[in-house]
């Protein structure tokens, strides 16, 4: 063989091989881990905190008849919204540190599609507003008096969100804190009241398909115009419908700097279980600034493709409610420090 042939030959070898193993390399760097168990399409709903279990009677009511999991979630968060008892989320919320109750919502369904708003006031149902901006603008978030004059423009009544308690709690608050902004003051409420609690809530409907809502009144006495990580997509909240969904409560500050909920999400993508996953993200915080975080709190919840769920907090005390065919139950996370 000439060495010219020789050469062609052994140029065309090579490319063969070369193209094989970057075949083989990409269908190995594509191919996500195994799913964890095997997807039975229950139904499953899943919310933060105990308060969270009532907002769940209301989204299995939606799953139980065959709806859609973000129609679940929507009804379900609704429930704390309207109560007035509830001083973290809509009506009754706590105000900011000039007394004004801003809300922050955020949602998103099975095709990604997603809607959010932040410093909504004077609207109950930022959820249903947060909706409102999915399906009937081209933009996924709107803050401020923008988010408001949407929200009335489109016949959401205006009202008054803040309570007589809460009303009476902040003007204690003022005399005592001298207006300064907070970072953190889950133990300083009368009764060591948590002041931050946000309803996240992640579903399965009878399809199969995720659907998430989160919703907020937002850490108490912040600076007016703070935005927590609760309406923002990939923070407070991420569905993901091939792999699962997160959601997040607690210093939403903390949770932004990781974009937490799409960590959990992106982390059960890679094959660990919604435990591990929200674990591994409270881990990441915590690696940050160890400091910080003996301080706060913050917890994650994950509701996996298969059905599986689990949660995680850096501190003890967070609750997580599970309602489906078998069980209706409220669970305490794990947590990294005592
Ligand atoms: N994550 C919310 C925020 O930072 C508050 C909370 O869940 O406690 O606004």
């Amino acid at each position: 063989m000439s060495d010219r042939r020789k050469f062609v030959k052994f140029s065309l070898l090579s490319s063969a091989a070369i193209l094989a193993g970057r075949y083989l390399f990409a269908k190995a760097a594509t191919k996500d881990a195994p799913l964890p168990a095997t997807v039975t399409n229950d139904p499953i709903v899943i919310s933060t905190w105990d308060f969270g279990k009532d907002a769940n009677t209301a989204a299995w009511e939606v799953l139980r008849k065959g709806g859609r999991a973000v129609d679940a979630v929507e009804t379900g968060v609704k429930i704390p919204e309207a109560d007035p008892e509830n001083q973290t989320v809509g009506l009754g919320g706590r105000p900011d540190r000039d007394g004004r109750v801003t809300l922050d919502a955020c949602i998103m369904d099975e095709n990604s599609k997603c809607g959010s708003v932040a410093c909504l006031e004077h609207v109950v149902h930022a959820i249903s507003v947060a909706r409102m901006v999915m399906e009937k603008t081209p933009h996924v978030m709107l803050v401020g008096d923008g988010a408001t004059q949407f929200a009335l423009e489109n016949g959401f009544k205006k009202e008054n969100l803040l309570t007589p308690k809460s009303e009476q709690e902040w003007k204690e608050w003022l005399k005592k804190e001298k207006y300064e902004p907070q970072k953190n003051i889950e133990n300083m409420l009368p009764g060591g009241v948590r002041n931050h609690d946000t309803i996240g809530m992640v579903a399965m409907d009878k399809n199969g398909n995720l659907g998430g809502a989160c919703t907020t009144s937002g850490m108490a006495y912040k600076m007016h115009g703070r935005v927590g990580d609760s309406p923002i997509i990939g923070a407070g909240l991420y569905v993901d419908n091939e792999v699962g969904a997160a959601t997040s409560t607690g210093v939403g500050e903390e949770v932004i700097r990781i974009v937490g909920s799409h960590l959990v999400v992106e982390l059960m993508r890679q094959g660990l279980e919604p435990e591990e996953a929200c674990k591994k993200a409270v881990e990441r915080i915590a690696a940050r600034n160890p400091e910080q975080a003996k301080l706060v709190q913050v917890g994650f919840l994950a509701l996996h493709k298969s059905g599986r769920f689990g949660a995680y907090a850096l501190q003890k005390g967070f609750s997580y409610a599970v309602k489906n065919g078998k069980e209706e139950k409220v669970y305490d996370a794990k947590h990294l420090y005592s």
